[in-house]
């Protein structure tokens, strides 16, 4: 148990003052940390013993948070650090050549280029974040970095056009045309009428599922919370979209901040929680911001605060800004962030509804859900049960990247089949192209053949369904090579690994160095097996990352042997 002290030894002020800015408690280390860097650039070692100091922690602690996120790991940082995405939807788009055109660009200025997993800017492909600026590369032809930079597509925030044959649910809604506090004091003083129970049975008859990936019941999660007696409850939103192919999240604070606020006030008032914390991830400071401002209005609106809506309901809600990691997008290793320290998974039970953030019973629903929860409970059950494409309800967020003609985020109803997401959505392949295979799901997705066109994208286990994820779809030509694919895929894993066990740390270092081998063309027959044993061991990792890992290692390896066979020596 850690003890900090009410007078703090550290000797030097800033630490002091930042310990009376940010809070005594340890788990405000994180926050404190991240200002140092953004402040001085680095953190030192002089500054880690003085954070140690004030929060009367070891240092190791410390240095232990400051090395794990990568916003705070990097290096000296200044204004001027490019950070550039490398993930699978840039790759294709031509990060690398961007990444050697600014690394000769700005040689000579005190520019940084920094290489990044993803950053949530696939519609902005080839991306990058410049300071807090998200930008995408438009020209190939600049002379100097400025030029560069000057021209760049800059992330407006401003809602997707809608695409034909869209069903907006969650995107725009129907009846107002700009979201505002005031909306949602409309929205919300309905929704006070019903008793908390019978949200939980609306819930439940619509059949909602959390749209994080994993698809589990959504009134199942919050019974479980409902049902302790607690004086504390929490309410977590993650915020934290790291996933490659996934910017729905990022897109719906864009558009509608309010609906998120309004998704976690119904889930703390359902559950009896009176707190709320967003965690959004540090790549995200523009919607952060935004955020931070539709809470304030929603305060002045009397949506947040005491007595809310005539009853004894209260709730706040905090803005959390992450500090750069994939793995806080598991929920437990989001709660150890929030409480300051590595993101590392818990095992598991106890689940977060038992023992969530600072060992309270907690929700963590990611942004979709709370947005969706928002949007069942303002336009009413039948209206959600009328939008439905099989026997699944309500709409889903897709996003779609890659060889097609419009690639970015679109809105319809659940259960699309692969084909339709592809030519109704994305206005089919892009000319002269020939579909070859997809990545469905974002990275720790299923690489799908053209057999499965008509399979249907969903949660369900049945045998036609490919499992849709997070709901972003990499849709690859003939130019593209599987193996090449998966190992831009293996490497994201293996960098965003928190090295906690050693089936996920090692496994995922060995099936990229195995897949190196074979693109280079030295490898061995033995390899492939290899990489099926591999998928095993991975199984048992201790978290979703791992365990994750197998279903692109063995989808590829499974409807596309023959491309890995072909790279073998004669
Ligand atoms: Fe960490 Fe990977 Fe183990 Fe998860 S599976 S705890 S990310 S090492």
């Amino acid at each position: 148990m850690t003890h900090t002290p009410d007078v703090p030894i550290a000797h030097d002020d800033e630490m002091l003052a930042l310990r009376a800015q940010f809070g005594s408690e340890s788990s405000a280390i994180l926050a404190v940390l991240k200002s140092v860097k953004e402040k001085t650039g680095a953190i030192s070692t002089h500054q880690i013993r003085e954070i140690a100091r004030a929060y009367a922690v070891p240092e190791h602690r410390v240095s232990g948070i400051a090395t794990f996120y990568s916003l705070l790991s990097s290096g000296q940082e200044s204004e001027k650090t490019f950070r550039i995405c490398d993930g699978i939807a840039c790759h294709m788009r031509g990060a690398e050549e961007w990444i050697s055109q600014c690394e000769n660009l700005a040689q000579d200025s005190e520019t940084a280029i920094v290489r990044q997993s993803c950053l949530g800017l696939c519609d902005l492909a080839p991306s990058a974040l410049y300071g807090t600026r998200q930008l995408g590369r438009n020209s190939t032809n600049a002379t100097s970095f400025a030029d560069m930079i000057n021209g760049c597509l800059e992330h407006s925030g401003s809602l997707p056009e809608e695409r034909s044959g869209e069903t907006r649910f969650l995107l725009r809604r129907p009846t107002i045309s700009q979201p505002s506090a005031d909306a949602s004091v409309q929205s919300l003083s309905a929704i006070f009428q019903n008793q908390p129970e019978s949200l939980l049975d609306m819930s439940e008859q619509a059949q909602l599922h959390g749209r994080g990936g994993a698809g589990y019941p959504t009134a199942r999660k919050w019974r479980q919370v409902a049902s302790q007696q607690a004086d504390q409850k929490y309410i977590v939103c993650n915020a934290d979209e790291s996933e490659p192919l996934s910017i729905k999240d990022r897109t719906l604070i864009d558009v509608d901040p309010y609906r998120l606020i309004e998704g976690m006030i119904i889930a703390g008032y359902t559950v009896g929680a009176n707190r709320g914390v967003i965690y959004i991830r540090g790549e995200y400071e523009p919607q952060a911001i935004k955020l931070e401002q539709a809470i304030t209005e929603m305060q002045q609106a009397n949506c947040l605060g005491e007595n809310l809506f005539g009853t004894s309901f209260g709730f706040e809600i905090d803005v959390h800004r992450g500090a750069g990691a994939y793995i806080c997008g598991e929920e437990t290793a989001l709660l150890e962030s929030l409480e300051g320290k590595r993101g590392e998974p818990r095992p598991r039970p106890p689940y977060p509804g038992q023992a969530g953030l600072h060992h309270r019973s907690t929700i963590v629903n990611n942004v979709e859900t709370l947005c969706t929860i928002a949007a069942l409970c303002d336009y009413g059950l039948e209206k959600y049960q009328s939008i439905r494409l099989d026997s699944i309800f309500g709409t889903k967020l897709y996003g779609l990247f890659g060889d097609i003609q419009q690639p970015g985020l679109f809105e319809a109803p659940q259960g699309l089949t692969l084909g339709e997401s592809v030519d109704t959505y994305g206005g089919g392949m892009k000319s002269d192209s020939e579909f070859s295979f997809a990545v469905v799901g974002g990275a720790a997705g299923t690489f799908v053949s053209r057999e499965q066109w008509d399979h249907t994208l969903g949660f369900s286990h049945e045998e036609q369904v490919i499992p849709v994820g997070t709901g972003g779809v990499l849709v690859c030509d003939t130019t593209h090579s599987v193996p090449e694919t998966l190992q831009g895929i293996l490497r994201f894993f293996e960098r965003e690994s928190c090295g906690k066990c050693t089936p996920c740390r090692i496994g995922t270092r060995e099936a990229r160095l195995l897949l190196d081998r074979l693109i280079s063309g030295v490898g061995h027959p033995a390899d492939l097996d290899r990489l099926e044993q591999l998928s095993s061991a991975l199984d048992l990792s201790l978290c979703g990352l791992g365990t994750s890992v197998p279903s692109p290692l063995r989808s590829a390896m499974k409807e596309f042997r023959s491309e890995f066979e072909q790279l073998l020596p004669p």
